[in-house]
C-alpha cells in the first residue's frame, strides 16, 4: 500500500461526468517496474464506457465553453494551486508506476503544473481580429472559438506533464477532454482527475478512461462528437492514429519519436558539454523522446569529452526511485531493457566499444547500467532508432557540413542541442538543423512558455506557449454588412 497524505489520490476507478466508475470485471494491473509488483488495479473499459464520456463531454461544452474565460481561469488556478499542493504523493505514484527517482517525479509534478497556471492565464487572452474591410459597407471580423469536444492519448514517460500540456489549454480555450492514460500510468492521471474535481472542475469536462488502447482510441477516433485528438507517443501508433482520424477529417496535435543529435564542436565548453549531455542523455533513464539519442563529437576533443562524461556517469547511482540520491531508476519493462541490449549487442557488433557500463545493472531486472559507446557510426541501429535507454553513442566527427548532413539524416526532427562558442557557427547550425526545438549550449529546454514539437515525422502541432492554445481553437470569419 502507498502511503500517501491525501489517501483519496490513489483511484482505482475511473473519472467519467464527474463520478468515480469502478471496474465491472476486468482490471488493469498497475506494476511498479523496479521489481514487477503489483500497486493497485484500475477498470479495463472499453468502447461503452468510451461512449459514454463522449456523451457526458459533449453534454458539458455548451455550459463550460459558454463561461467567461475568467471564470474557467479561476477554475483552472485552482487545480494549479492543488498539484503544487500535492505534489509529493503525485511524485510518489509517478515513483511508484514509472519508475523515475522521486525528485524528477516531483520536479514533474511541479512542470505539470506549470502548463495549468500558464494557460490558466493564456486562456483569458485568446483575442480575435477586426479586419479593415476592402468596402465601406461591410465589418469582418474573427472570432476564435474552442473546436469542441477534445480526446487525448498520452504516454508513460511523463504521466502527469503530458496530460496537464494537452488538458489546461483544451480546457482554457473552453474545449472538454477525454482522456486515455497509458496503461502503465494510470494512476498519476487518476490522482490529475480527482484534484479537478476538487478544483471545482464540472462534470464531464475532464474525464479519465483507462483500459484496452485499440478499443478506446478506436471509438474516440471514429466518433463525429470528437473534433480533435492530441496525441504523444510513438510514430507508429501516431501513423495508426492519423489514419483512423482521416474520415472524420480531425483535427490533430501529435508529438511522436525523437532521435536527437546532440553536437560538441571543437569551440564547446566542454565542462558545460558534459553537464548537458547528462542532464539531456540520462534523465528518466533515458526515456524521453527529447534524450540526446546520438552525441556527436568533433575529432580534436573528442578523447577528452569522452573521458570527462565516462568520469562522471561512472558515478551515477542506479536503484530504485524511491533510495535516497539515486539518478537512474528502472526502465518501464523488460520490452526497454531488450531494445537497449540489442541497441548495445548491434553498436559492439559492428565496431563500437564499451567505455562504460554495457550491461545490466546488479539493482534488478529491469535496470541497466548507464553508459557510453565510443567509435559509434552511422551504420549502426543507434543512429537511425530511438534507444530510450540510459546509453550514449559517441560518433567522431571532423566538419561541420559533415556532421549537420549527418544530424539530419532521420525522418525524425524533434530535438537537436549543440555546443559551440562561436557566435557565426552558432546561427549557422541553428538555422540548419531540421528540428522543431533546438537546445544552444544547453540540455536542458522544455518550459511552459516555450513552444515544444517536432517537424518531420515528430508530429504536427506546438504544445505549452502562446502557440499552445491555438491547436484548441478554431477560427471563425464574421462578415457582416451594415450598409
Ligand atoms: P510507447 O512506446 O511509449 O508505449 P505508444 O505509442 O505505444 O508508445 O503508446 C502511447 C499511448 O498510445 C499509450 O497510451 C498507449 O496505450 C496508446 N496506444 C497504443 N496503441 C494504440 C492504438 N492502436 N490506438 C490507440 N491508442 C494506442
Amino acid at each position: 500500500m502507498m502511503n500517501l497524505n491525501d489517501q483519496s489520490l490513489l483511484r482505482e476507478e475511473c473519472f467519467i461526468d464527474g463520478a468515480w466508475h469502478p471496474a465491472k470485471g476486468r482490471k488493469i494491473s498497475v506494476t511498479d517496474p523496479a521489481d514487477g509488483r503489483e500497486i493497485a488495479t484500475v477498470p479495463d473499459f472499453g468502447a461503452a464506457e468510451t461512449e459514454a464520456a463522449i456523451q457526458a463531454a459533449n453534454a458539458a461544452l455548451g455550459p463550460w465553453s459558454a463561461l467567461a474565460a475568467k471564470e474557467r481561469s479561476a477554475i483552472l488556478r485552482r487545480w494549479f494551486d492543488l498539484i503544487v499542493e500535492h505534489a509529493d504523493d503525485l511524485a510518489t505514484l509517478m515513483t511508484a508506476e514509472q519508475g523515475k527517482p522521486l525528485a524528477e517525479a516531483r520536479g514533474e509534478a511541479l512542470y505539470a503544473a506549470s502548463f495549468v497556471e500558464w494557460f490558466a492565464e493564456e486562456g483569458k487572452r485568446i483575442y480575435g481580429d477586426v479586419i479593415p474591410s476592402p468596402t465601406t459597407d461591410k465589418r469582418l471580423v474573427v472570432l476564435r472559438q474552442p473546436i469542441g469536444v477534445c480526446a487525448a492519448i498520452t504516454p508513460w514517460n511523463f504521466p502527469a506533464a503530458m496530460i496537464t500540456r494537452k488538458a489546461a489549454p483544451a480546457l482554457a480555450a473552453g474545449c472538454t477532454m477525454i482522456l486515455k492514460p497509458a496503461e502503465q500510468t494510470p494512476l498519476t492521471a487518476l490522482a490529475l482527475a480527482r484534484l479537478a474535481e476538487l478544483a471545482g472542475v464540472p462534470a464531464g469536462v475532464f474525464q479519465v478512461v483507462t483500459g484496452d488502447a485499440r478499443e478506446i482510441g478506436g471509438v474516440l477516433t471514429r466518433s463525429d462528437v470528437v473534433r480533435k485528438l492530441s496525441f504523444t507517443g510513438s510514430t507508429e501508433v501516431g501513423r495508426i492514429l492519423m489514419e483512423q482520424c482521416a474520415p472524420t477529417i480531425k483535427k490533430l496535435s501529435l508529438e511522436l519519436g525523437g532521435n536527437a543529435p546532440f553536437i560538441v564542436f571543437d569551440d564547446a565548453d566542454l565542462d558545460a558539454a558534459v553537464e548537458g549531455a547528462l542532464a539531456s542523455k540520462y534523465r528518466n533513464a533515458g526515456q524521453t523522446c527529447v534524450c540526446a539519442n546520438r552525441l556527436y563529437v568533433q575529432a580534436g576533443i573528442y578523447d577528452e569529452f569522452a573521458a570527462r562524461l565516462a568520469e562522471r556517469v561512472k558515478q551515477m547511482p542506479v536503484g530504485r526511485g524511491t533510495d535516497n540520491g539515486v539518478l537512474i531508476g528502472p526502465l518501464i519493462d523488460a520490452d526497454a531493457i531488450a531494445k537497449v541490449e540489442s541497441h548495445v549487442a548491434d553498436a559492439l557488433d559492428k565496431g563500437a566499444s564499451v567505455l562504460t557500463g554495457g550491461q545490466r545493472s546488479q539493482a534488478g531486472a529491469t535496470f541497466y547500467e548507464p553508459t557510453i559507446l565510443t567509435g559509434v557510426t552511422q551504420a549502426m541501429r543507434v543512429a537511425r532508432e530511438e534507444t530510450f535507454g540510459p546509453v550514449a553513442p559517441l560518433f567522431r566527427f571532423e566538419t561541420e557540413e559533415e556532421v549537420i548532413a549527418m544530424a539530419n539524416d532521420t525522418e525524425f526532427g524533434l530535438a537537436a542541442y549543440f555546443y559551440s562558442e562561436n557566435v557565426r557557427r552558432s546561427w549557422r547550425v541553428a538555422e540548419a538543423l531540421e528540428y522543431g526545438i533546438v537546445g544552444h549550449n544547453t540540455g536542458i529546454i522544455s518550459n511552459e512558455v516555450a513552444p515544444f514539437g517536432g517537424v518531420k515525422q515528430s508530429g504536427l502541432g506546438r504544445e505549452g506557449s502562446r502557440y499552445g492554445i491555438e491547436d484548441y481553437l478554431e477560427i471563425k470569419y464574421l462578415c457582416s454588412a451594415i450598409g
